[in-house]
């Protein structure tokens, strides 16, 4: 199986030199398939996005495109954009006007902020964005430790991800890495839904950090369904 990298922040800087050190780095490691990401519009005041204009955007995925270009035929390199989930309508509609703008190959939606501070209202935005929003991938899915208390919403979940095409994504950060229990738990409610994918991300935030976790997930060999999003079919 191919290794998967779909959770790369390039910083400090976004630039191709940045992304240049850890394409490199993502090499030696000997991952095939990686995604690029910056956070778009943030729904915390506190914090700020990178990708949230038109121009912010396009310059970020030209870099990538030059990237791919230089490493055609070693590594597969992608361009996302990663959006906080929010209900208010105004933050919906940046959201819209900036990804049906611009050119991503691929869209990570990932609750954040106040909508984690319960594990109902978090699981709910989940779903609600599987159903709703225009993303390819649901980021770094957090399952608890009493995940079978949630059977019922993860199988309306997953229900969902097949139905809209959308891709469930394992995080291999430490702090968000599924402990053993948890995968056997996913692996057997997976097998109730073949068409299930998933995608693995290391959420490197330097470049040393790429591919963290990402090659013992799949020396593992769980029976699931990993994959990168389908592409370039519109
Ligand atoms: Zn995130
Ligand atoms: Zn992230």
């Amino acid at each position: 199986m191919k290794l998967i990298d779909f959770h790369i922040h390039p910083r400090p800087n976004n630039s191709y030199e940045d992304m240049k050190e850890y394409t490199l780095n993502c090499i030696e490691k000997g991952i095939e398939q990686i995604g690029f990401l910056e956070h778009g519009p943030r729904i915390s005041p506190k914090r700020k996005g990178r990708l949230t204009t038109i121009e912010n955007c396009n310059s970020f995925i030209e870099r990538v495109d030059r990237l791919k270009m230089e490493f055609e035929n070693i590594i597969g390199i992608y361009s996302g954009v990663e959006l906080d989930f929010s209900t208010e309508l105004k933050f919906v509609k940046w959201n819209e006007d900036l990804i049906f703008n611009s050119n991503f190959d691929f869209i990570t939606g990932s609750v954040h902020g106040k909508y984690t501070k319960d594990y109902q209202i978090y699981i709910q935005s989940n779903i609600e964005m599987a159903k709703n929003w225009p993303v390819d991938i649901i980021g770094h899915l957090h399952i608890p430790q009493n995940y079978a208390e949630w059977t019922d919403y993860y199988r309306d979940l997953f229900g969902i991800c097949v139905e809209n095409n959308k891709l469930i994504e394992i995080n291999t950060r430490v702090d968000r890495v599924w402990t053993e229990d948890i995968i056997n738990f996913i692996v057997e409610m997976a097998s109730e839904y073949p068409d299930l994918r998933f995608i693995t991300g290391s959420d490197a935030h330097k470049s040393s950090a790429v591919g963290d976790g990402i090659a013992q997930f799949f020396a593992n060999d769980y029976e699931l369904s990993v994959s990168i999003p389908e592409m370039g079919e519109e």
